[in-house]
């Protein structure tokens, strides 16, 4: 039995599919406008490895996940006017460094990505139902979500009115009818990318794209909605008022799922305060993505993970250990202990620690829940062929013989020699060289 903790409820909840046949999961997904950083990669990661448990507990079959890739937002159209292209071109490449990136993190493709700029339709139709029910109103080529009209608005982030409305003060437009509201549809000027509508031509707001989305792929009440901690306000709030308000009342997903930051020293990572690292740079520098998704995944998802070199490092050490430990025993059957771990919330730090107590063959089977372990053993160590990781695993050896543990002293030498590093003992002691 799955458990996850809800942010709606605010508390761990057994988790009961509507319809174990047919699971669905929704995740925000990337803005295509620049390169992915480390903190957009840990939900990817996260959700992935959730996919991968459920479709363990409830069969490969169980599970629709959806995707969004928002591929028409100001930060695209004002890329694309900067380079003098059209805002496909700057979307289309990012979209694509997205799922090569998140590809080398071992994240699968998810069911659907559904793109908004195909999804108009759906959004316009969504749109007219909140108008016609009181609960939006058009002004000045804008369509707006009238917070008021929603009794119900703030049940996800539980917020006061003051603490929703500190964001916007100083800066409301004049055609709001009350400060919290939001766009659900906005003019394009001309030259603009944009569609025609019933409020003339225009682009869709944000938060409408999920609404929508989820509506028209998934049905109006999904299992798991996620995404990162920062979307609860006002992004998830918006999208349960705009999705309640059309479908008569009933609930947009029946659990919350949002993980924690990445964090940088004492920051958040953000593209807008300056301080990201990416995926790309860090696999560029010649670290495997096992490592990266492993050290994404060291931390409770719910807690902050402060990024460091050191976390890096001790990731690429728990993997090798875990590599030389399965050596090329075939996959065993998944452990208990492990996926038990994962059950309780996706408690992964605990999971991780139980599997690097398996031995032979058994890890290997647990491992691929968490997406580990994906490649061979002689691929693994590959690009340990530089001659200070064979130094290093020289010295390793040479530990290994004064402290007569022989079978770890040959083990290294045949990991070595996967690698195409011969090691020849001599007097002067241990010299290596290429096959
Ligand atoms: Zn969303």
């Amino acid at each position: 039995m799955i458990r996850l903790y809800d942010t709606l409820s605010r508390e761990k909840r057994e988790f009961v599919p509507q319809d174990p046949k047919r699971i669905t999961m929704y995740v925000c997904g990337p803005t295509v406008y620049g390169r992915a950083h480390i903190g957009n990669a840990r939900p990817a990661v996260l959700f992935d490895m959730l996919a991968r448990l459920i479709r363990n507990d409830f069969g490969p079959g169980s599970l629709v996940y959806a995707r969004n890739v928002t591929d028409v937002d100001d930060k695209i159209i004002a890329s694309a006017e900067a380079e003098g292209v059209e805002p496909s071109v700057i979307s289309a490449r990012y979209e694509q460094h997205y799922v090569d990136d998140m590809g080398a993190l071992g994240v699968e493709p998810p069911t659907i990505a559904p793109h908004a700029t195909r999804e108009i339709g759906p959004m316009i139709a969504l749109i007219e139902r909140p108008i016609e029910l009181g609960h939006a109103y058009e002004a000045e080529g804008h369509v707006l979500f009238n917070v008021p009209s929603d009794p119900d608005y703030g049940i996800l982030s539980r917020r006061d009115r003051e603490a929703m409305l500190a964001g916007a003060r100083g800066e409301v437009a004049p055609y709001k009818q009350d400060p919290a509201d939001f766009i659900l549809w906005k003019p394009s000027e001309e030259g603009v990318i944009g569609w025609d509508s019933p409020w003339g031509r225009g682009r869709p707001g944000w938060h409408i794209e999920c609404s929508a989305m989820i509506h028209n792929h998934l049905g109006p009440t999904i299992d798991i909605h996620g995404g990162g901690l920062d979307l609860i306000f006002p992004h998830h709030e918006n999208e349960i008022a705009q999705s309640r308000c059309a479908h008569g009342g009933v609930p947009l997903a029946r659990y919350w799922v949002h993980n924690g930051f990445v964090d940088m020293g004492a920051e958040k990572m953000s593209k807008s305060l300056g301080n990201i690292v990416t995926p790309s740079e860090l696999l560029a520098q010649g670290h495997h993505g096992e490592t990266l998704r492993l050290a994404l995944l060291s931390a409770h998802y719910r807690q902050p993970l402060p990024w460091t070199e050191t976390l890096v490092a001790q990731s690429k050490a728990t993997l090798d250990r875990l590599y030389r430990s399965a050596g090329e025993a075939q996959p065993g059957e998944v452990a208990e202990g492990v996926i038990d771990a994962l059950r309780d919330d996706l408690n992964t730090p605990l999971a991780l620690s139980r599997l690097s107590q398996l031995e032979g063959g058994a890890p290997k089977a647990s491992a691929r829940l968490l997406g580990l372990l994906g490649v061979s053993h002689a691929e693994w160590f590959q690009g340990d062929g530089d001659a200070s990781s064979i130094e290093a695993r020289i010295e390793e050896r040479a530990l290994a013989k004064k402290n007569r543990d022989f079978a770890t002293a040959d083990r290294i030498r045949e990991e070595l020699k996967t690698v195409g590093i011969v090691l020849e003992d001599g007097a002067g002691g241990t010299t290596w060289r290429r096959e």
